[in-house]
């Protein structure tokens, strides 16, 4: 049995942790027919498969939530229950599989809602529910816990934090009714402009009144591998990384922390998170964004870090900053090929210190 903590985005995270899931599920399965309590006998012996399996917990993102039309929407949340759980829209990677839009359509004749964010109808009952639950008390980490159990995800899935953190960037030039200087919220900026109008920088806002969401900080301590999946470094890890207790419990972990880059010969592979890294002064390569995240041995985070194999060229220099370092395929083709990522993230001589 394996105890991995995953602090996973949305579509990146999501898609890895579904790989993660079906590889040490086959793990698991090998364990259970090699160990003398295992198969027929195990049965019999009373050692039960629950007791044999691999423990997964999600830390997600919830920088991207926000308030839309009296409901409160966790994209990140929905794209992992919704990829682990078998309702995600394939195509999308994001919302509902066999989704319609008459509901956004009629709040929209009455001139409300956001014209550049569509609320698909099996997705709006996530939301009615998760607000409701809010509205009633229930923290974000119990609302979260209600829907899994629709859901069945496989994994625990824990928002990063219970108080709201909202990511918002600033403006560097005017657009529509917005002014340069202005904050905006990052999904208008990701979603409406396609990460097109420069930005000065990213702010958490609500970040001060914010900790770890139950469970977090304990997940990160008792893992034996914590994983950074190829999620945004900039505005889904690094704002996990900017919850206060999170970073420090990374890096006092007994646990092995292994990342897997989202950027491939230079590019940010699917959407735009090269308009966040270049933000913050970070080129969009797979070994800029190793030493980054920085080994532990400085003052970093990462023990190792996995390149695609066509950034095999990486690998002497993150090594050489202390990071354990292999080129593999990184590509999240299918969940075949993705579970291979997991297995490569998880070898001993990639994962050990
Ligand atoms: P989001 O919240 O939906 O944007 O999702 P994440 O932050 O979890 O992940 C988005 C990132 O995943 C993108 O910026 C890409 O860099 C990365 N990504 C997407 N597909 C792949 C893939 O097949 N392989 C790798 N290595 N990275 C990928
Ligand atoms: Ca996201």
């Amino acid at each position: 049995m394996t105890r991995v903590t995953v602090l996973a985005g949305g579509v990146g995270g999501a898609r890895f942790t579904r790989g993660l899931l079906q590889y040490l599920a086959s793990e698991d399965a090998r364990d259970a027919a090699n160990s003398p309590f295992g198969g027929a006998e195990g049965a019999l012996s009373g050692t039960s498969a629950e007791e044999q399996a691999s423990e997964v917990t999600v830390i997600v993102n919830t920088g991207d939530d926000m308030w839309l039309d009296g409901l409160r929407i966790c994209p990140d949340l929905d794209t992992v229950m919704y990829t682990l759980g078998g309702g995600i829209s394939e195509e999308q990677g994001w919302g509902r599989a066999e989704e319609s839009r008459r509901t956004s359509a009629e709040i929209a004749a009455y001139g409300r809602g956001w014209s550049w964010f569509t609320l698909g109808d099996l997705d709006l009952a996530t939301h009615i529910v998760r607000t409701d639950l809010l509205k009633n008390g229930a923290t974000l980490s119990a609302a979260t816990e209600f829907l899994c159990r629709r859901w069945q995800p496989g994994a625990r899935l824990l928002p990063m934090s219970d108080q709201f953190v909202e990511t918002h960037v600033r403006l560097a030039a005017d657009a529509d009714e917005h002014r340069a200087g202005d904050l905006i919220h990052f999904e208008e900026w990701w979603v409406r402009y396609r990460a097109t109008v420069p930005v000065t920088e990213f702010v958490q806002v609500g970040l001060a009144d914010a900790v770890a969401a139950p469970g977090v900080l304990e997940a990160i301590r008792d893992a034996d591998v914590v994983i950074l999946p190829p999620s945004n470094p900039v505005v889904s890890v690094g704002t996990i990384l900017a919850i206060p207790g999170i970073r420090d419990a990374l890096r006092a972990t007994s646990a092995r922390v292994v990342g897997i880059s989202p950027i491939i010969a230079g590019s940010a592979v699917r959407g735009m998170a090269d308009a966040c890294l270049s933000t913050i002064g970070v080129e969009t390569s797979a070994l800029a964004v190793g030493l980054h995240y920085g080994s532990r041995q400085g003052d970093g985070v990462l023990d190792a870090w996995l390149v695609d194999e066509t950034d095999a060229a990486a690998v002497p220099a993150l090594e050489a900053a202390g990071i354990r370092s292999a080129a593999v395929p990184l590509w999240m083709t299918d969940v075949a090929a993705t579970a291979q990522i997991a297995a490569e993230a998880l070898r001993s001589e990639v994962a050990t210190r």
